[in-house]
């Protein structure tokens, strides 16, 4: 199997601003082709570190891909460094050196003379044009190794990378083709879901199997190596089938869908119409739900009502209610599930009401307790949940919570 390395160039990316992006993108295109990525580096706009990074790369990979520092400034150093360390000469293209020209002079710009620096190539080197931008990435054989070099912002190395690198690494990985699944799981903890699949991925010894946690969903990652893509997929599928039956209604998609897409496509089939009020959430119960083009079809709306003057004013939940059970009930969840289905006509009205902390917690109601409330045409009913994390963590975990209460009432 072919090993690549990926080096992203640039100082910014080693502050706590900005996070290098590229390499996740460039890794998920190389895995698709069947190449391994052994080993990415950041490195700031420092030429001794990236010169002993390229020569590093050099001695020990097949496939170099940097992204960075191709650009007109001074601290875009990729290409002389480069240079540099393999003994290759630039030379002004002067090809480029016009079609820079044009392209500023077709936006009203004058060329400043540090543009020319675009226009140095090593020696050997192929020219990716770049059309989404001034600087274009460059493709070298040295010694055997691929060494690309694109520019660093993702709109224009994407396509660069897509068109003039991609069908050479297919063919330079001709025999190993990779194919993926991605099964999304809520609802149950990451150990006790491990517990019950591990028996069955750990016989796939030719599958890999990734779980990962975020926030309240569970994510395994199944990749298969074959000879040809189909059989590939006949593998991953095979094991994506024995999860997803194990996993039952914890697994709500086995093909990489989000919740709020699974839970629309639903309502839509069955024709009901949601609306939510949101008390700790915010609001994120909404978000989410709209986050899916289209969902005007099944999601009439949200009435974040934070304040007990809005409980009462906005969806009719009475003062002696929230005096004698407090904000953070079962009844007062069940009130605003049914306040919000009456004043909008929902089939389903969603609530959630909750302490989200740090503060407001007691010994009765501590940080983390969560009311959701479900009412439709037959009733109203509660459910309360203590969830652990912070602030940001809660409201999340909650918002998932809810829109997992509907799939499982609703939608199975
Ligand atoms: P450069 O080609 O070094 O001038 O990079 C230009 C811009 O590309 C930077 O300001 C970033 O916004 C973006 N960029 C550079 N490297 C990365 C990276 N590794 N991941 C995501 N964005 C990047
Ligand atoms: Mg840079």
């Amino acid at each position: 199997m072919l090993k690549a390395e990926i080096i992203a160039i640039g100082s910014e990316l080693l502050t706590p601003y900005r996070v290098d992006t590229n390499s996740l993108w460039l890794t998920e295109r190389l895995n698709s082709i069947g190449i391994h990525v052994h080993l990415k580096t950041v490195v700031g706009d420092d030429e001794a570190r990236l010169e002993e990074t390229l020569s590093h790369a050099l001695r020990h990979s097949d496939i170099i891909v940097s992204t960075g520092g191709l650009g007109p400034t001074e601290d875009d150093i990729t290409r002389k460094v480069f240079a540099r360390v393999t003994n290759r000469q630039l030379k002004l293209d002067y090809e480029i050196l016009e079609n820079l020209r044009q392209r500023m002079e077709s936006r009203g710009f004058k060329m400043t003379p540090n543009n020319e620096r675009q226009a140095l190539v090593p020696r050997g080197a192929t020219v990716l044009p770049n059309p989404n931008g001034t600087a274009p990435g460059l493709k070298l054989d040295e010694d055997g190794k691929l060494v690309i070099l694109l520019p660093g912002p993702p709109r224009e190395n994407q396509p660069m990378f897509d068109i003039c690198v991609m069908p050479e690494l297919e063919k330079l990985s001709r025999g190993i083709r990779i194919a993926t699944r991605l099964l999304k799981v809520t609802g149950i903890g990451e150990s006790q879901m491990d517990d019950m699949i591990a028996p069955i991925y750990q016989q796939y010894t030719d599958i890999t199997t990734t779980v990962l946690f975020t926030n309240s969903e569970i994510e395994i990652h199944l990749a298969a190596q074959a000879e040809t893509l189909t059989q590939a997929q006949a593998r991953v599928n095979e094991l994506a089938e024995k999860l997803e039956e194990k996993l039952d209604l914890y697994c709500y998609s086995s093909r990489g869908e989000m919740l709020e897409e699974v839970i629309g496509r639903k309502l839509k089939l069955k024709g009901y119409r949601l609306a939510t009020a949101e008390s700790c959430t915010g609001g994120l119960v909404a978000e989410r739900l709209t986050r899916i083009a289209g969902a005007s079809d099944y999601f009439i709306g949200s009435v974040v009502s934070y304040s007990n003057e809005a409980k009462m004013g906005l969806l009719n939940v009475t003062k002696e209610m929230l005096d004698r059970s407090g904000a953070v009930s079962g009844e007062v969840a069940e009130a605003m599930a049914r306040g919000i289905k009456e004043q909008t006509g929902a089939t389903i009205g969603v609530s959630v009401t909750g302490i989200a902390g740090p503060g407001g917690g007691s010994d009765a109601v501590p940080v983390g307790t969560v009311y959701i409330g479900l009412a439709d045409d037959v009733g109203a009913s509660n459910k309360r949940l203590i969830l652990p994390g912070d602030r940001e963590l809660i409201r999340a975990r909650a918002a998932s919570a809810a829109l997992e209460l509907v799939r499982r009432r609703y939608l199975l």
